[in-house]
């Protein structure tokens, strides 16, 4: 048996008919000195299970926020839900408590983000960290959780994993700190993962090779994937489908391919130009 075993109470994927995530009609603002700032703007899509879903867009196009709202991570009072609803499977997150969303990140629910040092406690052993989510909501022992950890260092690529568990996240270079961040995210066997900008920090090859072992995380995990980011590069090979934002809301969406070879909204055009 795998220690990240799902809990009994939440339902097995395919036990409800409909998306895995849905977003509709999702509206966010920002209070700022002159009023407020609209950041996401009418923004509606779905996430299939086992679906890698690309979210598109420049920088400031909402991408992010959009992420903090389903995750319960909107920075509160300044920023404001105006309106629409996010449901992870048939659930309406939108109306429960943040606490309630974020207990249920890091178990149904991961986040990997551009920096893995502003995710990782600079103080603390990696596979404490990696292993903390299951000694906290599981209640494993010590032992097995970093067991666990080794388990999960080796699975995304980690040489010699015995004998980093007990590393610093300071004593890894940066693709490796974002694989240990890819495996804490994976510790908890989630069923959808989140990725805001997950290669944006790492050198060119190193981009390429986190980006294919998503991939290959996704292809063996089945969990859905929402990988957002600035750089249409990156994700042309990984990802099904493709939602483009713009200036806070969703201007283009279809197969990634077609948004590619028929993008009609100026952006997309201007996107598909920077395609090698
Ligand atoms: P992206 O991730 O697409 O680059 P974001 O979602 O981070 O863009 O930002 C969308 C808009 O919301 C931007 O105009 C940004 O300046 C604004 N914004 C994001 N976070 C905050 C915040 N915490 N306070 C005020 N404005 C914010
Ligand atoms: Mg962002």
């Amino acid at each position: 048996m795998r220690l990240a075993e799902r809990p009994t109470g939440t339902a097995a994927p395919g036990t409800r008919t409909g998306p895995l995530l849905r977003v509709q009609d999702l509206s966010v603002s920002f209070a700022t000195g002159s009023g407020r700032l609209r950041a996401v703007d009418g923004v509606s899509f779905d996430v299939g299970a086992g679906e890698t879903v690309a979210v598109l867009g420049e920088s400031g196009s909402g991408k992010s926020v959009t992420a903090q709202t389903v995750m319960g991570l909107l920075p509160r009072p300044a920023g404001r839900i105006d309106g629409g609803s996010v449901s992870f499977d048939g659930v309406d997150l939108l109306d429960r408590p943040d606490s309630y969303t974020r207990a249920l990140c890091g178990t149904d629910i991961a986040m990997i983000f551009q920096d893995p040092l502003s995710s990782l406690n600079p103080v603390f052993r990696v596979g404490t960290q990696i292993g903390e989510t299951l000694r906290r909501r599981r209640g494993v022992s010590r032992r097995k959780a970093r067991e666990h950890a080794i388990e999960m260092m080796h699975r995304v690529g980690i040489p010699a994993p015995e004998k980093r568990v007990d590393d610093y996240p300071h004593q890894f270079s940066g693709g490796m700190r974002q694989r240990v961040m890819i495996a804490m995210a994976l510790s908890m066997n989630p069923r959808l993962v989140i990725a805001d900008e997950p290669t944006t920090a790492l050198d060119v090859t190193v981009q390429a090779q986190i980006m294919s072992l998503l991939a290959d995380l996704q292809r063996e995990e089945g969990m859905a994937l929402v990988l957002i980011t600035h750089d249409l590069g990156v994700v042309a090979d990984v990802a099904d489908r493709a939602i483009l934002m713009y200036a806070g809301r969703v201007v283009e969406t279809g197969p990634i391919r077609e948004v590619y070879d028929h993008g009609a909204h100026p952006y997309s055009v201007g996107l598909m130009g920077s395609l090698p």
